[in-house]
């Protein structure tokens, strides 16, 4: 029997729930989880913070999310954790991270890459069991059911990046990505309103759902329970429509047991919260992908809001602990406005420049790698909100300089007339410029210059090493025998490579453990065919 989607702001009265599982989280890793165990015959709850996305038909042609409206200013504060302007502690980095039915899976650009070679090899060092062999059929059953394809449709900046990356002699190459027949209308980061882009609201969780789990939406978990070595209880309460709390509560008493599947920050919080740190191990080692940008400025109007986001790339500085991979994107005018660090009359110039005219790339820098750091940390503030300690590290400041060097010479190389660099002061340069401007950017000192990341990893890792380990290989939380980890926070290091891929195949992976154990099948449907990536 098909189950259903509660939204938790229209509960009027306090619920008790008792499913086999309740997963928290519907990101990535909670869409996943959420069709494996209610196709191994569980009776799965899933409790999502964010807002329902509902399939209606809306006023544009083909529009199957009425919600959905692409306006920027609207969708952010809807979609987005804090109304995308979560920031690090000191200010230095902007943190976009989902939430809403789907999290990051709903408002991410789309690309799709597997787990980058030696990152895998460094988390072998670290005791953790992945390899590309043993991914193998979770690989395949990611882009075959999604499906993960080599989208050749380039929007402008795709299209000058190749002719910059051509005229340097830097190789480059189709970025494959999650989306089927796009309408390359560009509001994949605002949710995609044409169900184009198979993200979690559109793949994972509906099918979870047509085959009996429960979602309940607005439904944000404070705290779990425990008694010895199993978790008794899940507390949590309904949110309105401006997360503003309802007074109702939701508790959940699972018979079998409970997924933090609640994002990189979200899950070292509701443990935290529960008093289940370890030790002070959680929340520790967290990483992110700090990005740095470029926005070109060409002579000809160049539609840049427009296309397939992120289906464009070059591998050549990818490699090493501090590699960085460029990659082309949409130039989302408010998103934009506000990562530029003018205002006023500067502001106008820049945007009035640059906006119509421009094309963008930014890289995303590997981090993590060094033993000897201590990255990010996840703490809790005052009311009990995660906020996340994070000074960039000292490693990556000269790749991150190089990186806007070398995205200033692709665009300048394309026939940019001048390359936007944001920080503030403001940052111009142009043919037979010496770029020694950038190599003196100062990325330690947060706020003069736009970093941002849309990819947080770490905060409850699997590591062989005793005095770090959250999560043990079979991805139980230590000490825990009936609560699993299955997102993004048990990476040991950043990944490298846009993450959805590696979230969705080890999500399997742990799917598969949970089932083991629970003595039930666990099945993969869609295997066979080519992967779509190609020396990478
Ligand atoms: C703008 C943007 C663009 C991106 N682009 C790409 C891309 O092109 N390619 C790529 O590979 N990756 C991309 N990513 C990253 C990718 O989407 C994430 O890495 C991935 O979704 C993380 O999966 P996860 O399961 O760890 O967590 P999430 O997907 O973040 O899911 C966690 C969910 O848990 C919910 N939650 C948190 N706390 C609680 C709580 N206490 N109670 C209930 N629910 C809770 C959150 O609301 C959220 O919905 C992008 C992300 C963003 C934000």
């Amino acid at each position: 029997m098909a189950g259903t989607i509660v939204e938790g702001r229209n509960v009027a009265e306090d619920r008790t729930l008792t499913p086999d599982f309740c997963i928290i989280g519907s990101g990535a890793a909670g869409g996943v989880c959420a069709l494996k165990l209610t196709e191994a015959g569980f009776n799965v709850l899933v409790l999502e913070e964010g807002p329902n996305i509902p399939r209606e038909k809306g006023p544009a042609p083909g529009q199957e999310r009425k919600m959905l409206n692409e306006r920027e200013v609207e969708m952010y504060k809807v979609l987005y954790q804090e109304g995308a302007s979560r920031l690090t502690k000191n200010g230095g980095v902007k943190v976009l991270q989902g939430r809403c039915l789907g999290g990051g899976t709903a408002v991410n650009w789309s690309a799709c890459l597997p787990p980058r070679l030696e990152t895998l090899d460094e988390w072998q060092k670290r005791g953790l069991p992945f390899t590309r062999q043993n991914l193998d059929p979770y690989l395949h059953e990611v882009v075959n059911y999604l499906p993960v394809v080599r989208n050749d449709k380039y929007n402008t900046s795709a299209r000058k990046f190749m002719h910059g990356c051509d005229r340097h002699a830097i190789p480059h190459d189709n970025l494959p990505n999650n989306t089927n027949n796009c309408r390359e209308c560009g509001s994949c980061g605002v949710g995609c309103p044409y169900d184009r882009k198979m993200s979690g609201f559109v793949k994972w969780l509906p099918d979870a759902v047509s085959l009996g789990a429960t979602i309940y939406t607005d439904t944000k978990v404070d705290r779990l329970v425990g008694n010895g070595d199993r978790i008794t209880e899940v507390q949590a309460h309904f949110i309105d429509g401006k997360t503003r709390p309802t007074q109702r509560k939701l508790i959940v008493k699972p018979v079998k047991g409970v997924v933090l599947a609640a994002g990189a920050i979200g899950t070292p919080a509701v443990l935290l919260r529960s008093k289940l740190d370890l030790d002070g191990r959680v929340g520790k080692y967290t990483h992110i992908h700090p990005v740095t940008i470029t926005i070109g400025k060409y002579p000809e109007p160049t539609l840049p809001a427009y296309g397939v986001p992120d289906n464009m790339w070059t591998p050549q500085f990818a490699a090493g602990p501090t590699g960085y991979l460029i990659e082309t994107g949409s130039f989302f005018p408010v998103l934009s406005a506000s990562a530029t660090l003018q205002h006023g009359d500067e502001l106008h110039r820049i945007m009035r420049d640059y906006y119509p005219n421009g094309a963008i790339s930014y890289a995303h820098h590997t981090t993590g790698f060094d033993d000897k750091e201590k990255y990010g940390t996840v703490e809790l503030d005052q009311n009990g909100d995660p906020e996340l300690d994070y000074k960039i590290p000292k490693a990556n400041v000269k790749p991150m300089q190089e990186s806007l060097v070398m995205m200033a010479r692709i665009h300048l190389a394309a026939g940019a007339t001048s390359v936007y660099i944001m920080r503030n002061p403001p940052l111009e340069v142009k043919q037979g410029d010496t770029f020694d401007a950038i190599r003196k950017i100062n990325f330690v000192e947060p706020q003069r210059s736009t970093i941002f990341t849309v990819h947080v990893m770490g905060g409850c890792q699997m590591h062989k090493d005793e005095k770090r380990r959250c999560v043990n290989n079979d991805f139980t939380f230590r000490g825990k025998k009936n609560l699993w980890v299955l997102d993004g926070s048990i990476f040991p290091t950043a990944l490298g490579a846009n993450p959805q891929v590696t979230i969705y195949s080890l999500a399997l992976w742990g799917s598969r453990e949970i089932c083991e154990q629970n003595q039930a099948t666990f099945k993969l449907n869609h295997q066979g065919g080519e992967l779509p990536w190609k020396g990478y």
